[in-house]
């Protein structure tokens, strides 16, 4: 396919009804690299400042956004096709997610003395500078918090920034350009680049310092392998498949509505949202009816009223996702025990959460990642084997546990990076200061706290030799500086850490 002429536009529609929402202008490979060619011309004026300048234009804008929360909801939402309850998780997380990347980033980056090679006579400083342009590329589910949040994080380290938002979210991406400008962040230091992924990833790849990717395993595994090739740093947030655990000691009810909202929260179309639940069978039979019943009870529905808990798929290729996992299933022998239908009655691409039983490893849901709002249940004789079917999966994004004792110890058991103990997602994702990524096929690297920051830096090794080289000096032979520089390293392991 050839790439499309420069004046040519993204088209944006809205999932609540299929209609028109928006026509964004489309950036051309030549103007993607036109502004990264301005960011990498500002950036090292950036760089210069002080960290707690930077911070502070980063904590202005968490205001803003708190400010502008209903503007930012409505944008979310026209767009994604989320209920509003789900778009507000992604002004929760960005406001204060800026506000502690913010808060931290000065003792994060600051510059640190370590103990030189010889003692007294090297001083060494370990300083971390920053990569220079970093790329970010970004999907349609959390059209808002994924770029506020990870561009801050490379705004903060010193670098430019260059976006590339879903081409069916452009205008959250946008939004966020806007409320970064005033709250004074300079221009050219933050772009953003609605256009395809296929046109403007390899640009960005090879005119950039860095690539934060969020998005499928698919093209996670493809933007790495570019960058290898190119040896700049690479991160990738990808898909998961993630599993529940509701052990004998859970708190039933607590779990039932947990796991629930764990699964079917922005109608299930979230990275670490819950695919899989092993319950024990002691309490099998109790946590399926309080789940069923906390299913059931979830009201769908499209448009920007505070009353739905579900909103609506995000697109026709998500619904036949959906739909072709649950059939498959059902064609193979599995029961629905809630849900398990369109409604286009509510809006064109509802779906109604839907709870699976026998569910088996040659149904395309038992491993596939379904992103929508599809729970199977799988019924465990023992905490080790919950275990085991809970890492039995190429990926190992998130986790959670349902137990009143256990969960430390389990979790410490899984292959995900992160676990939630009695509770979905929320609040690992929510724990801005702690690291967030995935092990597995999940993901390289990690957002969010001080792993999230300096991956955007290199670190450099200042070390500063005072008074005589690490060589013979004149007049001592090699022999005689080796016995003398033997007796100190003798001496300095005994005494120094
Ligand atoms: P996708 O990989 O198709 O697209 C994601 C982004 O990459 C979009 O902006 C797209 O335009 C761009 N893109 C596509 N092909 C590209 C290419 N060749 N070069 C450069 N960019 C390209 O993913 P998707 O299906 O739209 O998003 C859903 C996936 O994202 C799911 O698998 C989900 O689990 C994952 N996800 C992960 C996280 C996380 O934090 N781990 C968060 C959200 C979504």
């Amino acid at each position: 396919m050839s790439n499309p002429p420069e004046g040519s536009t993204i088209t944006v529609r809205r999932p609540f009804d299929d209609q028109f929402h928006a026509e964004i202008p489309r950036v051309t490979a030549d103007q993607a690299r036109a502004a990264i060619s301005r960011a990498r011309r500002i950036q090292p004026r950036w760089a210069e400042l002080p960290v707690a300048r930077r911070a502070a234009i980063i904590a202005r804008a968490a205001s803003l956004i708190l400010r502008d929360c209903d503007r930012v909801l409505d944008v979310i939402q026209d767009e994604s096709g989320k209920s509003r309850i789900s778009a507000f998780e992604e002004v929760m997380d960005s406001a204060r997610g800026l506000r502690v990347f913010a808060n931290a980033a000065p003792n994060v980056l600051r510059s640190r003395r370590h103990p030189g090679a010889i003692p007294v006579l090297t001083k060494t400083v370990e300083h971390h500078r920053p990569v220079g342009v970093v790329s970010i590329i970004t999907p349609w589910n959390y059209p808002f918090t994924l770029p506020t949040t990870d561009a801050a994080q490379a705004l903060l380290a010193g670098n430019a920034v260059v976006l590339k938002p879903d081409s069916q979210t452009p205008s959250a991406a946008l939004l966020l350009a806007e409320i970064f400008t005033e709250a004074g962040l300079p221009p050219d230091l933050f772009t953003v680049l609605p256009g395809a992924g296929s046109e403007l990833g390899p640009v960005m790849v090879a005119e950039t310092d860095y690539l934060m990717f969020t998005g499928s395993t698919a093209t996670g595994r493809q933007l790495a392998k570019a960058c290898a090739e190119r040896l700049i740093g690479f991160s990738g947030e990808l898909g998961g498949k993630n599993p529940l655990l509701v052990l004998p000691d859970a708190d039933l009810d607590a779990a039932a509505i947990g796991t629930a909202r764990a699964a079917f929260a922005n109608t299930g179309q979230l990275c670490i949202s819950i695919e899989r639940a092993y319950v024990h069978r002691s309490v099998y039979a109790d946590f399926v009816d309080r789940l069923v019943a906390a299913t059931t009870s979830m009201k769908i529905g499209v448009g920007h009223s505070w009353e739905f808990d579900i909103g609506s798929l995000s697109s026709a290729a998500q619904l036949a996702t959906v739909e072709a996992h649950v059939n498959d299933a059902v064609d193979k022998g599995a029961t629905v025990l809630a849900g398990g239908r369109h409604r286009p009655d509510l809006g064109p691409y509802c779906y109604e959460p839907t709870i699976l039983t026998g569910v088996t490893s040659d149904m395309e849901v038992y491993a596939e990642e379904t992103f929508g709002p599809v729970l199977s249940l799988y019924r465990v004789d023992s905490v080790d084997d919950a275990v085991a079917a809970a890492n039995e999966s190429r990926y190992g994004l998130n986790a959670s546990i349902w137990s009143r004792r256990l969960g430390p110890d389990v979790a410490a058991r899984l292959r995900t990076g992160t676990v939630n103990i009695n509770d979905g997602y929320a609040p690992a994702f929510g724990s801005h200061a702690a690291p967030m990524g995935g092990m597995k096929e999940s993901g390289l690297g990690r957002r969010h706290g001080s792993a999230g920051l300096l991956k955007y830096t290199e670190s450099q090794t200042v070390a500063d030799q005072r008074l005589l080289p690490i060589a013979p000096p004149p007049g001592v032979s090699n022999e005689t500086f080796a016995k003398v520089l033997k007796l100190g390293i003798a001496v300095m392991n005994r005494v120094l850490p």
